[in-house]
């Protein structure tokens, strides 16, 4: 960051469009499935033949609703569709069919994180619309193709507050809106496919200013890094121009990612006039509250709530609670794990450590996974009676149950010599061997420096090849140390 910035901030909004993981269109039967052979998902309702009558998907409704109380939003029970008139060649109708002074979710909140401190992210609205098609400009050389498939598919689009201050804090945003909308299910926030899309409004004002600058917004961001890298490269651009007496123009730019910079496409000097109207078509819908409720009874425990649940009452660190919680299905693994021990600590350093070590390595997601909580439960007892040690059951002794998943823990320790030894006659020769090998170490422990003892713990495991028991090894080693010469 320049020396401009303790003169200027940054204010932003983010507008992402979700698109909605219903098995069909918001207003008809065609599929949404991603990839299909172009223009084959496109009933007449899809191209807006006249005469066709398009009706409302209630798992769309359902999922907006979700996303709504897990944003805390306030819900519309009055809701009703309105037309966004505009031409472009992808929108087959003419018009989007979107909410405009009517958005299901009004209101609302997400939990961010920046630099470990907290805050609420203040949301405008949640609203349903539907998607346009696809121009595809690459295929040929003197025409641009046009894919209907994609237009009619459900959306919601997420719209903040000017309350974002800072590239960091949009990158927590997007983090957090995609993990949400996973979380429920609603989005798969593939973002380089294009279910998750975001577009950046970004503007610079004198500190202690409360008008809100000229913004520009950003489109085109296809990732979040992206987001967070247009964002950065707003702020320095427009921080530069004041300072240079220039004025900034209220316009629409794009993100270049092989640059990362931003270019104009085009100035927005007034508001666009969409000649917004009801849409005829589609009857207004009352939601009772009994749906409402329903729905809120059948949301999974969201993320706050659980990574509450394991500091509190397993426990753990704030740290080893977010880390668990990042990704629903490991959250929910390790609840699973956690049915078969209470050694609740003991179980987020598996799953944080060796587990996901592999599953990363191994490029494996969480579902498929061979091996069941009970299995790694098995293994973490092993580990916490004292019976193998933790490096030995991490590395050889995971992998061998990964290979041979029919068999058990303590099978395949047997099996393959990896239980400790904590019967004190066989360590007695290791110990004392250790102990002759460091004649001057043990001299300086009698005079007091206590803090060898790890020293020799270390030497009897290299002896042993990490099958001494640490802890029978201490206090043999305690007894020795400590008794007459
Ligand atoms: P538009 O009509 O241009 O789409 P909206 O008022 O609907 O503008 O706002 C779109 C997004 O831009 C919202 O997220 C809003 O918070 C944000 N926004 C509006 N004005 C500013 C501003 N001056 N600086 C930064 N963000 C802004
Ligand atoms: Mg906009």
């Amino acid at each position: 960051m320049s020396i401009l910035s303790n003169k200027y901030e940054a204010v932003i909004g983010l507008e992402v469009h979700a698109q909605l993981a219903t098995k069909s269109k918001l207003f008809c039967g065609d599929s949404i499935a991603f990839g299909a052979e172009p223009n084959t998902h496109v009933s007449p309702i899809t191209l807006g033949h006249p005469g066709t009558l398009p009706k409302t998907n209630k798992k769309a409704v359902e999922y907006a609703i979700m996303m709504g109380i897990a944003c805390h939003c306030e819900i519309e029970k009055d809701n009703f569709f309105a037309r966004k008139n505009y031409f472009y060649p992808d929108l087959p109708k003419g018009y989007q069919v979107s909410q405009h002074t009517t958005p299901i979710c009004k209101g609302g909140h997400i939990a961010i994180k920046t630099d470990g401190v907290a805050r609420s992210v203040q949301l405008n609205r949640i609203h349903l619309e539907e998607d346009a098609g696809k121009s595809i400009h690459d295929i040929d050389d003197d025409y641009t193709c046009v894919d209907y498939n994609r237009a009619g598919t459900p959306l919601i689009e997420i719209v903040t507050e000017p309350d974002l201050f800072s590239a960091e804090e949009a990158y927590q945003y997007l983090t957090e809106v995609r993990r949400l909308v996973r979380w429920i299910g609603v989005c798969d926030g593939n973002m380089e496919e294009g279910s998750l899309r975001c577009d950046a409004n970004v503007s610079v004002r004198l500190k202690g200013e409360t008008k809100l600058g000229t913004k520009v917004e950003v489109k085109n961001l296809n990732s979040i890094r992206n987001v967070k890298t247009a964002i950065e490269h707003e702020i320095d651009r427009m921080t530069h121009m004041l300072e240079n007496g220039e004025t900034i123009i209220q316009q629409t730019r794009s993100f270049d990612a092989g640059s990362n910079t931003t270019f104009a496409i085009r100035d927005k000097e007034e508001a666009n006039d969409y000649r917004y109207f009801a849409e005829p078509d589609l009857p207004p819908f009352h939601l009772q509250q009994s749906f409402i409720d329903s729905i809120k009874q059948a949301l999974p425990a969201l993320p706050a709530a659980l990574m509450g649940k394991y500091e509190h009452e397993f426990g753990l660190s704030e740290y080893d609670a977010a880390q668990l919680c990042q990704e629903k299905e490991i959250a929910e693994y390790y609840a699973a794990v956690t049915a078969h021990t209470n050694h609740y600590k003991a179980a987020a350093n598996w799953i944080n450590g060796p587990v996901k070590h592999y599953l990363n390595e191994h490029k494996i997601h969480i579902s498929s996974f061979v091996l069941k909580p009970a299995q790694i439960a098995d293994l973490l007892l092993l580990v916490e009676e004292g019976k193998v040690n933790f490096s030995v059951a991490s590395v050889k002794l995971l992998h061998a149950m990964i290979a041979e998943h029919h068999k058990t823990a303590l099978q395949l320790a047997t099996a393959l010599n990896l239980l400790q030894v904590s019967d004190a006659n066989e360590l007695e020769t290791w110990v004392s061997t250790a102990l002759e090998r460091m004649p001057d170490k043990v001299k300086e422990y009698r005079k007091g420096k206590k803090g060898l003892i790890g020293l020799f713990v270390g030497e009897v495991k290299k002896l042993s090849k990490g099958k001494a028991d640490p802890k029978v090894v201490t206090s043999l080693l305690e007894e020795k140390l400590n008794g007459a010469d």
